[in-house]
């Protein structure tokens, strides 16, 4: 009696809104079915094929309805512009502090974003390579941490995970120096918790194995469970798939090892780091003329060995793009079932006009190129990578599915308009809104509704952490 009881409920309550007549993908039951979606509270209600009524239906009637896309790897760290472009592409939750660099402490950003309000759930690492190491007072990315500075940071990263970081992250490359203790004091800190430790490995080009490598012999050697950051920037440089088969085999093996990547093999960061070593032309087989200026004086023009001294020595948190990538690796490795997808965008500083398509463009560009045009993945491949696997990573229980009791973070698109058309700066404007994206509701709340991206609308919520000893 009481389930009856319950089902009529469902069918006679008046939801807040009804997603009408959808193909509904949910990657966590794999059901792939024309459906409505009822929604109360910012809540899924559940998905029927019944007539409900609604505050307010959307009508997705030859439309794809999918979880919100969550980004496992952003740089919007609280920046409002950023939140809305990355809205704008379908992106409905965002995990900052990546590459060791970001907002710190996590508790104090994310209680703030809370106060000021966010058009995205944001959930944060906390950020070593840039921010601990900096304040333990290392010089330089150049200078090694002494023991008692690893101690500290190791302290300073257990207190952030106990306050609601949801992991743990390093830039090695950004560090070069970085010794394997102070590596491995980190890891074992977010392994003492079961987070995840999200990598940027040490290097591009033709160290990419070595730097590969290295990442699993830290899961070995501390039992953290690591995630391979941006693989195709780390590897897409004709590495991509000697590096597969090193991941593979290790994960045959039993490694606890995840990877994300995205849809550009060309990567943007500032001049002045350390990606430009001595020697960076051997390592990416390239010339100054492959690299383009982001922002500042030059932006969008190709450079010169003069013009890049000059950035690199006046301007050294200017943008920069390097076009070295090999264009095939991107889809290699999105194809592979263990690899999720992830921008690596957004920006504290973003602002139209500058910066890398990536924040605009990933996920469109994935749907137009892999899904529709080159049958590379399937619907249901993108959904699971771009929301049930990030989300099942992180411990992120309510969302990267369609069905009772997950989060109103929906995405609706049109798999026959969607198109990214974010470009690279002096080729375009890489923060153009793609086509195709109909709807994107956060929380229930549309910040994309037909279209249109509307820009006081900040349901997002801060993600706190939970916290636990880890123990087998
Ligand atoms: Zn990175």
């Amino acid at each position: 009696m009481g389930e009856k009881k319950e089902n009529l409920d469902f069918f006679q309550t008046t939801y807040d809104c009804v997603i009408e007549n959808g193909t509904v993908i949910d990657p966590k039951t794999e059901l792939r079915t024309i459906a409505n979606v009822a929604i109360l509270n910012g809540k899924i209600a559940g998905v029927t094929r019944a007539p409900l009524k609604a505050a307010r239906t959307i009508d997705a009637t030859g439309k794809i309805v999918c979880p919100g896309i969550v980004d496992p790897h952003s740089h919007a760290d609280g920046q409002l512009f950023s939140g809305y472009v990355m809205a704008s592409m379908g992106v409905t939750t965002i995990i900052v502090g990546s590459c060791g660099l970001g907002p710190y402490p996590v508790k104090e950003f994310l209680t703030g974003l809370d106060e000021t309000g966010y058009p995205l759930n944001t959930a944060a690492l906390t950020p070593q390579s840039w921010i601990l190491r900096e304040k333990a007072g290392i010089e330089s990315p150049y200078h090694q941490a002494t023991e008692k500075q690893i101690r500290q940071m190791a302290q300073w990263a257990e207190e952030d995970l106990l306050n609601g970081a949801i992991g743990l992250s390093l830039g090695l490359e950004y560090a070069p120096v970085t010794s394997w203790d102070e590596m491995a004091a980190m890891a074992k800190v977010a392994a003492k918790y079961d987070k995840v430790m999200p990598i940027h490995s040490r290097a591009g080009g033709w160290n990419s194995l070595e730097a590969t490598r290295e990442v699993i012999k830290l899961q070995e050697t501390t039992g953290v469970r690591v995630l391979i950051s941006h693989h195709v920037y780390q590897c897409g440089q004709g590495m991509m798939e000697e590096s597969l088969k090193i991941i593979e085999k290790a994960r045959r093996q039993g490694y606890e090892i995840a990877v994300d990547s995205g849809a550009y093999c060309d990567f943007a960061c500032p001049v002045g780091s350390e990606v430009f070593c001595e020697g960076w032309q051997d390592i990416y087989d390239c010339t100054y003329h492959d690299i383009l200026a982001g922002t500042g004086k030059y932006a969008g023009q190709r450079l010169t060995e003069e013009t890049f001294n000059e950035m690199r020595e006046q301007d050294p948190d200017a943008s920069v793009t390097a076009f070295v990538g090999k264009p095939y690796e991107v889809a290699l490795a999105l194809k592979q079932p263990y690899v999720m997808m992830s921008t690596d965008g957004g920006f504290p500083n973003l602002a139209p006009g500058i910066g890398h398509p990536q924040t605009a463009g990933t996920y469109p560009k994935i749907l137009k190129d892999l899904v529709r045009d080159q049958d590379v993945l399937t619907l249901m491949d993108f959904a699971k990578k771009s929301s049930w696997m990030p989300a099942q990573l992180f411990g992120l229980e309510t969302k990267g599915f369609i069905g009772e009791g997950a989060d109103a973070d929906i995405l609706i698109f049109d798999l026959k308009r969607v198109k990214d058309n974010a470009t690279f700066p002096g080729l375009g404007d890489p923060m153009a809104q793609p086509d195709g994206i109909d709807y994107v509701l956060v929380a229930g709340v549309p910040v994309i509704d037909g279209g249109e991206i509307k820009k006081d609308a900040k349901p997002g919520k801060s993600i706190f952490a939970k916290t636990e000893l880890w123990k087998i």
